[in-house]
């Protein structure tokens, strides 16, 4: 009740120093808050393993469509990948998704590699992957035979990129990590929770780890190098915690772009202006991605279970579409921040216009 009289006060302070025009937008901008279905979606990061009987409903209300994004891992078995689930996935509703592949370097020496790694992708691009996702074991994981970490510009990659620019296929880089990873933990840092949960990708307690600066000066060669491929980099390139190294690399490489999933926090973490005005600056290269997914087959959840699931998501959609439709106070993974009031065309481009460019699904 406290707040709701604030805010009500706040907003009467607010108005009456506005001029018209400015009074119009506002207006127009806090009826789009509540309209989320007249701007259209794309997820460009969404990890949608399992199929749920809400998600059509749920895509629906958000008038959303999303890119199932698969993930490899190596462990004690072998390669574990995604692809089947998520190509089954997508088969069942093709009206609301699209299909990512994943790469992974393992196995970098061996005479085949790269062979298989084309035949693998070249399988998968016929049957709908409409861009590759490459993961930080490309820097911090995955070792060659000599017993180097294998960065993202290694020349013995080089042939793979050459045949996904010959199939005008885009690539999703999630290169190295927050910086906090190589810093001792921080509570109040947005990715507290993260590394203390997973231990194994602290950097900063391995240090063998190549560093921070290494991983990230080895991906910005790599897209240097190669200026046709185009690079959605996910999580804002690992550079989340500052805008402004971000509009750096977008400045120097026409043929980058990013996407802020699971980097909220960091923004929220930044003065709102400042974060506002890169959003507006880079208009045309920024695509919305929230890294949410499942990992549970629906037959082994209670239907609770699946009502909690459905309510979560939706609640966070709708907390990420405040913070860029309006300029609600909200907290992001601890941190308190102002929503950005994005203008109705800026949305458009960055929850749809941009990833059907970047994707060319027209
Ligand atoms: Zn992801």
């Amino acid at each position: 009740m406290k707040i709701g009289v604030w805010l009500l006060t706040s907003l009467i302070i607010v108005s009456s120093c506005k001029t018209n025009s400015e009074n119009d937008a506002s207006k127009e901008t806090s009826e789009l808050v509540n309209d989320k279905q007249s701007i259209k979606k794309i997820d460009v990061h969404s990890h949608y393993k399992y199929s749920r009987e809400y998600l059509p409903v749920l895509h629906q209300k958000w008038n959303m469509q999303s890119v199932l994004v698969d993930v490899s891992i190596k462990d004690s078995t072998g390669i574990v990948r995604s692809w089947d689930s998520y190509l089954t996935h997508a088969q069942k509703h093709p009206d609301l998704f699209f299909l990512c592949s994943s790469l992974i370097g393992v196995g970098i020496d061996s005479p085949d590699f790269v062979e298989q790694a084309i035949q693998q992708l070249k399988r998968e691009i016929d049957s709908g992957a409409r861009m590759v996702k490459v993961w930080k074991n490309f820097g911090m994981v995955t070792k060659d035979s000599s017993g180097h970490y294998i960065q993202i510009d290694d020349s013995r990659l080089q042939p793979i990129w050459d045949f996904l620019k010959q199939k005008n296929i885009p690539v999703m880089a999630h290169i190295g990590e927050p910086e906090q990873a190589w810093r001792p933990l921080d509570p109040n840092n947005p990715h507290y929770g993260y590394y203390k949960n997973n231990p194994q990708y602290h950097a900063y307690k391995f240090p063998e780890i190549p560093s921070y600066e290494t991983i990230i000066s080895a991906r910005d060669k790599w897209i240097e190098n190669n200026p046709d491929l185009k690079i959605l980099c996910a999580h804002l390139g690992s550079m989340s915690h500052d805008v402004e190294m971000v509009s750096e690399r977008l400045d120097r490489f026409s043929n980058m772009y990013v996407e802020p999933a699971a980097r909220f926090g960091d923004l929220a973490n930044q003065d709102s202006k400042k974060v506002r005005a890169f959003f507006e600056k880079y208009q045309d290269r920024i695509l919305f991605g929230s890294d949410y997914g499942n990992a549970t087959p629906e037959n082994i959840m209670s239907p609770d279970e699946l009502k909690e699931e459905e309510m979560n998501l939706d609640e966070s959609y709708n907390k990420l579409w405040r913070y860029l439709s309006s300029s609600d106070s909200l907290v992001i993974r601890g941190q308190k921040t102002q929503g950005l009031q994005l203008s109705k065309e800026i949305l458009h481009k960055i929850y749809y216009k941009n990833a059907i460019d970047f994707l060319e699904l027209r």
